[in-house]
Protein backbone atom coordinates (compact mmCIF):
# COMPACT_ATOMS: atom_id res chain seq x y z
CA UNK A 1 0.00 0.00 0.00
CA UNK A 2 1.13 3.35 -1.14
CA UNK A 3 1.68 6.34 1.63
CA UNK A 4 0.16 9.91 -0.10
CA UNK A 5 3.23 11.41 0.51
CA UNK A 6 1.56 14.56 1.48
CA UNK A 7 1.84 15.17 5.25
CA UNK A 8 4.63 17.00 6.23
CA UNK A 9 4.95 18.58 9.39
CA UNK A 10 1.02 18.27 10.41
CA UNK A 11 -2.10 17.02 9.14
CA UNK A 12 -2.75 17.69 5.41
CA UNK A 13 -5.41 15.10 4.64
CA UNK A 14 -9.11 14.30 4.03
CA UNK A 15 -11.02 16.55 6.58
CA UNK A 16 -14.82 15.86 7.57
CA UNK A 17 -18.00 17.83 8.05
CA UNK A 18 -18.11 17.31 11.80
CA UNK A 19 -21.38 18.06 11.93
CA UNK A 20 -22.98 15.67 9.81
CA UNK A 21 -20.86 12.92 11.45
CA UNK A 22 -22.02 13.27 15.11
CA UNK A 23 -25.69 13.78 14.05
CA UNK A 24 -24.81 10.39 12.23
CA UNK A 25 -23.40 8.97 15.16
CA UNK A 26 -26.29 10.32 17.52
CA UNK A 27 -29.15 8.25 15.01
CA UNK A 28 -27.28 5.38 14.69
CA UNK A 29 -26.84 4.95 18.93
CA UNK A 30 -30.89 5.98 18.98
CA UNK A 31 -31.45 3.31 16.49
CA UNK A 32 -29.57 0.22 18.25
CA UNK A 33 -30.64 1.55 21.93
CA UNK A 34 -27.97 4.05 23.29
CA UNK A 35 -29.07 6.89 25.41
CA UNK A 36 -27.27 10.30 25.45
CA UNK A 37 -26.08 12.50 27.54
CA UNK A 38 -25.01 16.42 27.15
CA UNK A 39 -22.05 16.68 29.80
CA UNK A 40 -20.35 20.20 28.33
CA UNK A 41 -20.23 22.58 25.69
CA UNK A 42 -17.68 23.71 22.84
CA UNK A 43 -18.66 26.93 21.25
CA UNK A 44 -22.13 26.41 19.53
CA UNK A 45 -21.25 22.15 20.02
CA UNK A 46 -22.83 20.09 22.64
CA UNK A 47 -20.02 17.73 23.86
CA UNK A 48 -22.07 14.37 24.70
CA UNK A 49 -21.58 11.12 25.86
CA UNK A 50 -23.31 7.84 24.91
CA UNK A 51 -24.00 4.55 26.96
CA UNK A 52 -25.85 1.71 26.43
CA UNK A 53 -26.76 -1.56 28.81
CA UNK A 54 -26.28 -4.90 28.25
CA UNK A 55 -29.85 -6.71 26.76
CA UNK A 56 -32.11 -6.99 29.92
CA UNK A 57 -31.94 -10.64 29.39
CA UNK A 58 -28.03 -11.08 30.08
CA UNK A 59 -28.50 -8.94 33.27
CA UNK A 60 -28.02 -11.62 35.31
CA UNK A 61 -24.35 -12.44 33.96
CA UNK A 62 -21.62 -9.88 34.96
CA UNK A 63 -21.01 -7.37 32.00
CA UNK A 64 -18.39 -5.81 30.46
CA UNK A 65 -17.61 -2.63 30.88
CA UNK A 66 -16.08 -0.37 27.88
CA UNK A 67 -15.47 3.09 27.52
CA UNK A 68 -14.70 4.32 23.88
CA UNK A 69 -13.08 7.74 23.21
CA UNK A 70 -12.63 9.76 19.90
CA UNK A 71 -12.47 13.12 18.45
CA UNK A 72 -10.40 14.54 21.06
CA UNK A 73 -7.83 15.91 17.97
CA UNK A 74 -9.33 18.13 15.54
CA UNK A 75 -6.79 16.92 12.90
CA UNK A 76 -7.57 13.23 13.15
CA UNK A 77 -10.85 12.60 11.52
CA UNK A 78 -10.29 8.62 11.15
CA UNK A 79 -11.32 8.20 14.96
CA UNK A 80 -15.12 9.68 14.89
CA UNK A 81 -15.51 7.70 11.95
CA UNK A 82 -14.54 4.50 12.86
CA UNK A 83 -16.85 5.59 16.07
CA UNK A 84 -19.79 6.14 13.83
CA UNK A 85 -18.82 2.79 11.85
CA UNK A 86 -18.91 0.55 14.78
CA UNK A 87 -22.15 1.77 16.14
CA UNK A 88 -23.56 1.64 13.06
CA UNK A 89 -22.02 -2.49 12.75
CA UNK A 90 -23.71 -3.28 16.12
CA UNK A 91 -21.37 -6.29 16.94
CA UNK A 92 -20.55 -5.58 20.51
CA UNK A 93 -20.02 -8.10 22.86
CA UNK A 94 -23.29 -9.63 24.27
CA UNK A 95 -22.78 -8.61 27.89
CA UNK A 96 -20.95 -4.93 27.38
CA UNK A 97 -22.22 -2.20 28.85
CA UNK A 98 -20.62 1.00 26.74
CA UNK A 99 -19.96 3.91 26.89
CA UNK A 100 -18.94 6.33 24.04
CA UNK A 101 -17.92 9.91 23.97
CA UNK A 102 -17.34 10.69 20.38
CA UNK A 103 -15.91 13.94 20.13
CA UNK A 104 -14.93 16.26 22.58
CA UNK A 105 -13.10 18.72 20.29
CA UNK A 106 -15.54 19.45 17.80
CA UNK A 107 -14.48 22.66 16.48
CA UNK A 108 -10.71 21.32 16.52
CA UNK A 109 -12.04 19.48 13.46
CA UNK A 110 -14.10 22.62 11.76
CA UNK A 111 -10.61 24.11 11.75
CA UNK A 112 -8.41 20.80 10.64
CA UNK A 113 -6.56 21.33 14.02
CA UNK A 114 -5.43 19.47 17.25
CA UNK A 115 -6.09 21.23 19.26
CA UNK A 116 -9.39 23.47 20.69
CA UNK A 117 -10.40 26.59 19.76
CA UNK A 118 -7.79 28.28 22.29
CA UNK A 119 -4.74 26.45 20.88
CA UNK A 120 -4.87 23.82 24.09
CA UNK A 121 -3.99 20.15 23.11
CA UNK A 122 -6.96 18.79 25.15
CA UNK A 123 -4.93 15.07 25.39
CA UNK A 124 -2.49 17.10 27.19
CA UNK A 125 -4.67 18.43 30.25
CA UNK A 126 -6.10 15.74 31.98
CA UNK A 127 -3.75 16.27 35.41
CA UNK A 128 -4.09 20.20 35.59
CA UNK A 129 -7.43 20.45 33.82
CA UNK A 130 -7.12 24.37 32.51
CA UNK A 131 -9.40 23.55 29.52
CA UNK A 132 -14.08 23.56 30.04
CA UNK A 133 -14.00 20.65 27.85
CA UNK A 134 -11.97 18.00 30.23
CA UNK A 135 -13.07 19.85 33.26
CA UNK A 136 -16.46 18.44 31.98
CA UNK A 137 -15.39 15.51 30.81
CA UNK A 138 -14.07 14.44 34.06
CA UNK A 139 -16.78 15.37 35.91
CA UNK A 140 -18.85 13.13 33.85
CA UNK A 141 -16.20 10.69 34.20
CA UNK A 142 -16.36 10.47 37.71
CA UNK A 143 -20.13 10.07 37.83
CA UNK A 144 -19.29 6.78 35.72
CA UNK A 145 -18.37 3.25 37.67
CA UNK A 146 -15.20 1.59 36.78
CA UNK A 147 -14.54 -0.02 33.23
CA UNK A 148 -12.80 -3.34 32.60
CA UNK A 149 -11.31 -1.57 29.05
CA UNK A 150 -10.73 1.55 27.67
CA UNK A 151 -9.75 2.45 24.02
CA UNK A 152 -8.72 5.74 22.44
CA UNK A 153 -8.69 5.79 18.86
CA UNK A 154 -6.35 8.45 17.55
CA UNK A 155 -4.13 8.92 14.45
CA UNK A 156 -0.49 10.30 13.74
CA UNK A 157 0.51 11.90 10.96
CA UNK A 158 4.19 10.96 11.16
CA UNK A 159 3.61 7.70 11.73
CA UNK A 160 4.92 4.81 8.96
CA UNK A 161 2.14 2.53 9.58
CA UNK A 162 -0.47 1.84 13.07
CA UNK A 163 1.14 1.21 16.18
CA UNK A 164 -0.96 1.18 19.84
CA UNK A 165 -0.31 2.03 23.26
CA UNK A 166 -0.81 -0.68 25.77
CA UNK A 167 -1.12 0.45 29.33
CA UNK A 168 -1.85 -3.02 31.54
CA UNK A 169 0.01 -2.15 34.99
CA UNK A 170 -1.47 -5.15 36.97
CA UNK A 171 0.02 -7.68 33.78
CA UNK A 172 -4.02 -8.54 32.80
CA UNK A 173 -4.07 -10.71 29.67
CA UNK A 174 -3.14 -8.92 26.77
CA UNK A 175 -4.68 -8.42 22.97
CA UNK A 176 -2.15 -5.70 21.74
CA UNK A 177 -0.93 -9.03 19.33
CA UNK A 178 -4.49 -9.43 18.45
CA UNK A 179 -5.24 -5.82 17.17
CA UNK A 180 -1.63 -5.80 15.62
CA UNK A 181 -2.81 -9.32 13.95
CA UNK A 182 -6.21 -7.60 12.87
CA UNK A 183 -5.35 -4.43 11.74
CA UNK A 184 -2.32 -5.91 9.55
CA UNK A 185 -4.35 -7.30 6.99
CA UNK A 186 -6.21 -4.29 6.50
CA UNK A 187 -3.03 -1.46 7.28
CA UNK A 188 0.54 -1.59 7.36
CA UNK A 189 2.00 -1.92 10.94
CA UNK A 190 5.18 0.84 12.14
CA UNK A 191 7.78 -1.93 12.68
CA UNK A 192 9.86 1.19 14.25
CA UNK A 193 11.78 0.31 16.88
CA UNK A 194 11.39 3.54 18.18
CA UNK A 195 7.99 5.57 17.87
CA UNK A 196 7.18 8.91 19.81
CA UNK A 197 11.05 8.23 21.21
CA UNK A 198 9.37 5.43 23.04
CA UNK A 199 10.83 2.00 22.40
CA UNK A 200 8.55 -0.02 20.41
CA UNK A 201 8.49 -3.42 19.04
CA UNK A 202 5.91 -4.99 16.17
CA UNK A 203 4.01 -1.51 16.33
CA UNK A 204 3.27 -1.89 20.15
CA UNK A 205 4.20 0.59 22.99
CA UNK A 206 4.59 -0.60 26.64
CA UNK A 207 4.99 2.76 28.21
CA UNK A 208 6.90 1.83 31.41
CA UNK A 209 6.71 5.15 32.80
CA UNK A 210 4.30 5.98 35.93
CA UNK A 211 1.88 8.88 35.22
CA UNK A 212 2.36 10.53 38.05
CA UNK A 213 5.86 11.25 36.93
CA UNK A 214 4.69 12.80 33.89
CA UNK A 215 4.12 16.84 33.79
CA UNK A 216 1.10 16.56 31.76
CA UNK A 217 -1.63 13.85 31.09
CA UNK A 218 -3.37 12.41 27.58
CA UNK A 219 -6.49 11.09 28.68
CA UNK A 220 -5.40 7.55 28.81
CA UNK A 221 -3.42 8.48 31.72
CA UNK A 222 -6.50 9.62 33.49
CA UNK A 223 -8.17 7.09 32.79
CA UNK A 224 -5.35 4.12 33.73
CA UNK A 225 -4.89 6.27 37.02
CA UNK A 226 -8.92 6.80 38.19
CA UNK A 227 -10.68 4.54 35.91
CA UNK A 228 -9.70 1.36 34.46
CA UNK A 229 -6.82 -1.00 34.81
CA UNK A 230 -6.29 -2.12 30.77
CA UNK A 231 -6.55 -0.11 28.17
CA UNK A 232 -5.20 0.86 24.55
CA UNK A 233 -4.72 3.92 22.47
CA UNK A 234 -4.98 3.19 19.05
CA UNK A 235 -2.94 5.50 16.32
CA UNK A 236 -4.08 4.80 12.97
CA UNK A 237 -1.25 6.15 9.82
CA UNK A 238 -2.63 9.62 8.60
CA UNK A 239 -0.17 9.44 5.66
CA UNK A 240 -2.31 6.67 4.37
CA UNK A 241 -6.19 6.97 2.74
CA UNK A 242 -8.67 8.17 4.96
CA UNK A 243 -11.14 4.63 4.45
CA UNK A 244 -7.68 3.03 5.50
CA UNK A 245 -6.99 4.43 8.78
CA UNK A 246 -10.93 4.04 9.61
CA UNK A 247 -10.91 0.56 8.73
CA UNK A 248 -7.69 -0.11 10.90
CA UNK A 249 -9.41 1.34 14.13
CA UNK A 250 -12.00 -0.70 13.21
CA UNK A 251 -10.55 -3.68 13.01
CA UNK A 252 -8.45 -3.02 16.18
CA UNK A 253 -10.98 -1.71 18.08
CA UNK A 254 -12.95 -5.21 17.04
CA UNK A 255 -10.35 -7.03 17.86
CA UNK A 256 -9.56 -5.74 21.54
CA UNK A 257 -13.25 -6.12 22.25
CA UNK A 258 -13.16 -9.77 20.99
CA UNK A 259 -11.43 -10.48 23.54
ZN1 LIG B 1 -4.48 12.08 18.65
Amino acid sequence: MERLGKNHGGYHGETIDIRAVLRDIETASKQHGWTSEVFGQQGEFHLFALHRCPPSTLNSQPSTRIYLSTGIHGDEPAGPLAGLSLLRENKWPANAELWFCPCLNPIGFVLNRRENPDGKDLNRDYRHLETAEVRAHITWLERQPQFDLYLCLHEDWESHGFYLYEQNPDGKSSVAESIVGAVQKVCPIDLSETIEDRPAKNGIIRPNLDPRTRPQWAEAFYLIMNKARLGYTLEAPSDFPLSTRVEALVAGANAALAR
